[in-house]
């Protein structure tokens, strides 16, 4: 119940336009009911030939009512969707702010097509929400009372048949087939983003796939998938089928009950035998409000698997807390690193162990070490995407917990390897690190990159289209598109990680040698593989196991002969080799 009031709470902000709609829905069905109850007057009186005088108001109402019902149907439709759209963009944007607050930290666990399939299915499914599972049940709730009173007027016994009959058909009927589908609605949910998870993954590996010659396996776990897939919706589908029947029987078997109790009673005289026509006739035509119900039911429980996807993962708590009123962040920040230690998680070692890093303004390092020894996890920590447990980071002495995340990464370049190149221009993809840059700088960043001649090559320029995830360019075009994005943010702090692993060794060399002039006024944390091009830094961390085990800048540490001295031996033996 909670999940149900929780999902209703989305609609308070729409309120007056959720009253509109309930009234233009329960006017639809009353125009109708109207519509068949005057109609059905007109053709029994006209049986007994009267005057036309007195049958004008009739006829006149027919038309009233065949018109008005048009309309009322119109608008209905025109409100329910305007509430649905509404309430569309009030889910994507709230789920999209919760996903802010936990990238990367807490949703790295998850898998990609299941994330899709949360923020496009669960939330497609929601939309609806209000238009076929909540909407169809107030009018419901309308209706049978309005027109159950309306016959009770004519005849009491007649009403409470009436209200009978439609309570069983809208509401009972309607439970059991949602304790009936709660299964198989799950099921489908679930079965959904398995699929979407498997296509993705297919789509994705799908050059793997084909070098490997794993087509047929892959085909045939698709066809696995979308078979259990299937077989969700087949039970739903028994579900509805049964519904469907279900209540045909139970409209047509009140309207018998009403002709059973109404002609005795116009026998009696207690009842106009024209009256009773129009009763039978709005009795059938006020079962037109449990139609939509009994699809509502499925819709109820589907509704609420997605809404309890959306909910476990939103409600995750941050892997960072905001502070309520931050410290705005120095233009020139000297940062400090004092004592701090992390780990991903409980069980697994030590990813940063009792570190200590001094980054004056200005300061330039280099964090070098073998795969796995905690060079990422110090710039993740200073991107403030997780936070230290034992320890602190200081900021012109101030713990980085009191500055706002956003202004804290807005004052660092930041170029991970794993960067996204967007699919659209180059021009859109170098502006989303600084929306105001003109051309000219972006030609500037490019050229610094190396890649102003590349641009002047392409047909299109900067408008060139980059293609599916940036495959239309080479690994270390790709890289340097993302340096050349990172510069453009013109930081006082860069933090590079492995920014020239995919380039040759020529372009590695020539960039390298900017990175001098480049880097001149900031501070600069590179994070990297390969020891060439570190003899102008002022300090370089030999990194171990989330330690350092050596200092200095490259002049003392070779001279020292420890750890970086056998790294750098290592690589020299292998490049000589090559
Ligand atoms: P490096 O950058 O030197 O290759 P990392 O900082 O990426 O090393 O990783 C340090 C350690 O932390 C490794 O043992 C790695 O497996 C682990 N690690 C890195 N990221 C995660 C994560 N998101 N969850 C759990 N463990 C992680």
């Amino acid at each position: 119940m909670k999940l149900v009031w929780r999902l209703l709470g989305f609609m308070k902000p729409l309120r007056g336009w959720i009253l509109i709609s309930t009234m233009t829905g329960f006017s639809t069905v009353a125009a109708g009911v109207g519509l068949l109850g005057t109609s059905a007057y007109l053709i029994a009186s006209a049986a007994f030939h009267p005057s036309i005088a007195e049958l004008s108001v009739a006829v006149v109402g027919v038309r009233f009512l065949g018109i008005s019902r048009g309309v009322f149907r119109y608008l209905d439709r025109l409100v329910s969707h305007h509430v649905n759209f509404r309430l569309l963009s009030i889910l994507r944007i709230w789920f999209y702010d919760c996903l802010k607050l936990l990238a990367p930290a807490r949703l790295i666990h998850y898998q990609r097509g299941d994330l899709l399939s949360r923020a496009i299915g669960d939330i497609d499914t929601l939309d609806q929400f209000y238009v076929r599972a909540v909407s169809p049940v107030i009018s419901a709730i309308f209706a049978t009372v309005g027109f159950s009173m309306l016959v009770g007027s004519w005849n009491v016994r007649l009403g409470w048949i009436l209200a009978a009959g439609l309570s069983v058909t809208s509401f009972v009927l309607p439970a059991l087939v949602y304790i009936f589908s709660r299964g198989p609605a799950k099921q489908l949910v679930d079965q959904r983003a398995i699929l979407s998870q498997t296509m993705l993954d297919t789509l994705r590996g799908a050059a793997e796939i084909i070098v490997f010659q794993q087509q047929e396996e892959e085909l045939t776990q698709i066809n696995r998938v979308s078979l259990q897939t299937n077989r969700a919706q087949v039970g739903l589908a028994h579900s509805q089928g049964l519904s469907n029947g279900m209540n045909a029987v139970l409209t047509q078997g009140t309207v018998a009950l009403m002709l059973l109790v109404g002609i005795p009673l116009v026998r009696t005289g207690e009842l106009d035998g024209i009256m009773l026509a129009v009763i039978v006739l709005i009795t059938m035509a006020s079962f037109e409000i449990s139609i939509p119900i009994a699809q509502a039911a499925q819709f109820w429980e589907s509704s609420l698997q997605a809404a309890r996807r959306l909910f476990e993962m939103a409600d995750q708590q941050p892997a960072i807390i905001e502070p309520v009123i931050p410290v705005s962040v120095p233009e020139k920040p000297n940062i400090l690193i004092r004592n701090l230690s992390f780990q991903y998680h409980g069980n697994l070692p030590l990813a940063a162990d009792h570190l200590n890093i001094d980054i004056p303004y200005g300061r330039k390092i280099a964090l070098v070490g073998e795969n796995g020894s905690g060079k990422t996890t110090i710039l993740n920590l200073l991107m403030r995407f997780w936070d230290c447990q034992p320890g602190e980071i200081l900021i012109d002495g101030i713990p980085v917990q009191e500055f706002s995340p956003k202004e804290l990464r807005q004052r660092i370049g930041y170029v991970s390897p794993g960067g996204a190149i967007f699919q659209t221009t180059l021009r859109q993809n170098l502006l989303l690190a600084n929306p105001g840059a003109l051309d000219a700088d972006l030609l500037r960043v490019l050229d610094s990159v190396q890649l102003g001649e590349w641009v002047q090559t392409l047909p299109d320029g900067l408008d060139t289209w980059l293609g599916a995830s940036g495959l239309t360019i080479s690994g270390g075009q790709l890289q340097r598109i993302q340096l050349a994005r990172g510069l453009l943010m013109d930081a006082p702090i860069y933090l590079l990680d492995e920014p020239t692993t995919h380039l040759d060794v020529e372009t590695e060399t020539r960039l390298i040698s900017l990175f001098r002039s480049i880097f001149q006024n900031r501070s600069l944390v590179w994070v990297t593989h390969r020891l060439v091009g570190l003899d102008w830094l002022d300090e370089i961390l030999v990194l171990d196991n989330g330690r350092v085990v050596e200092r200095g800048n490259q002049h003392t540490l070779l001279e020292s002969r420890g750890r970086f001295y056998q790294l750098w031996e290592i690589q020299n033996r292998l490049s000589l080799s090559e």
